[in-house]
């Protein structure tokens, strides 16, 4: 968009401008105002050492008078220039934070369309293709398999969209329940372990360790991270799940052997649309609202969620949650 861009330099270029002007023309109306009260100072002495006006106030008031008059305009200045520069950083900041966002909202608009078209056109081929042709059964199944993998995927792309704006909006109804968190972790792996069969998913989740805490978001939660781990780690490379109990909490840990998260990008993974950007991990696909909406979901269930390295590589994402006392 050239035109909004001209636009957008225009404006910058305007503000830059202005604050400069009106920085100038305080400075100046500082020295015009002492030069002012320097030349009534220099007047009055004139006027006290010749006499001519009875009266006259003594040399040493005059003096004083000429110093009040200059700490006045020094205080006056100051606090003009410093509420004037405190305006100026505080719209700087507001507007390029809006920019950054509206730039971040593009970038994922983009990555949307791009996450939409491609699952529906794949799902669209292999139906006419079984429809049209006619296919033995292994190939039948392989088509399937792939349409319904690409159809699970818009939908949790359309969960995850229509989640983080309910949840924005004040407009999802959290419901907390007493849930087995073992079971929801453990059926949130079968699934993904059923979708694709050919990863190598490791679960180690003791039995019947529950949390207070809305299912639906929790799931969500946890599928994000196990679909992270499956989409930035090699094919070959198992990803493993555990849960354990230490202290008041449960922790969840999902590992991959991937190429893992650089330490300057750690904290700014969790924020809206944020996606890493070496050509490797874009060439995955994704919106960068997946650990945006975790961690959201998280804070709701004032749960945390850190990443650290896997050794030899790759990464660790670990959810801590306040545990409710075990079931038997
Ligand atoms: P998405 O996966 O849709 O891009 P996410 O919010 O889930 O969005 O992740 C944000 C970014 O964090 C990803 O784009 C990716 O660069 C990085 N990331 C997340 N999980 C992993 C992981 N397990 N290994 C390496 N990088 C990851």
């Amino acid at each position: 968009m050239p035109a909004a861009i001209k636009k957008l330099r225009f404006a910058f270029i305007l503000y830059w401008v202005l604050l400069a002007y009106i920085l100038a023309a305080l400075v100046w109306w500082f020295i015009a105002l002492n030069r002012q009260n320097n030349q009534m100072t220099r007047l009055k002495k004139q006027e006290a050492i010749t006499q001519t006006k009875p009266g006259s106030p003594a040399l040493s008031q005059i003096e004083e008078e000429n110093k009040r008059k200059k700490a006045q305009y020094i205080g006056e200045g100051s606090i003009f220039f410093l509420l004037i520069v405190a305006g100026a950083v505080f719209v700087f900041r507001t507007v390029r934070s809006q920019l950054r966002q509206s730039q971040q909202q593009q970038h994922f608009m983009m990555a949307l369309t791009h996450e939409l078209k491609t699952p529906i056109a794949v799902a669209k081929l292999n139906l006419e293709t079984l429809q049209k042709r006619k296919l033995d059964d292994s190939q039948r199944e392989r088509l399937l398999q792939t349409a319904l993998q690409e159809t699970n995927r818009l939908n949790s792309l359309c969960n995850n969209m229509l989640l983080s704006s309910q949840i924005e909006a004040g407009g999802y109804r959290t419901t907390f329940e007493e849930t087995n968190f073992s079971e929801l972790v453990q059926n949130c792996v079968t699934d993904f372990h059923n979708r694709f069969p050919q990863r190598l998913l490791k679960m180690n989740i003791p039995e019947n360790h529950f949390v207070m805490g809305d299912r639906l978001l929790l799931q969500l939660a946890i599928n994000n991270l196990i679909d992270n781990a499956l989409k930035y780690a090699p094919k070959e490379s198992p990803i493993s799940i555990q849960l354990r109990e230490e202290g008041a909490s449960l922790y969840v840990a999902v590992k991959d052997e991937g190429k893992g998260i650089p330490d300057t990008e750690k904290k700014h993974i969790f924020e809206k649309f944020y996606r890493i950007g070496n050509a490797a991990t874009k060439a995955a696909k994704g919106t960068g609202l997946g650990l945006y909406l975790t961690r959201k979901i998280l804070d709701q269930h004032n749960a945390n969620i850190s990443v650290t390295d896997n050794q030899p590589s790759g990464a660790i994402f670990i959810i801590s949650i306040p545990a409710l006392h075990e079931k038997n």
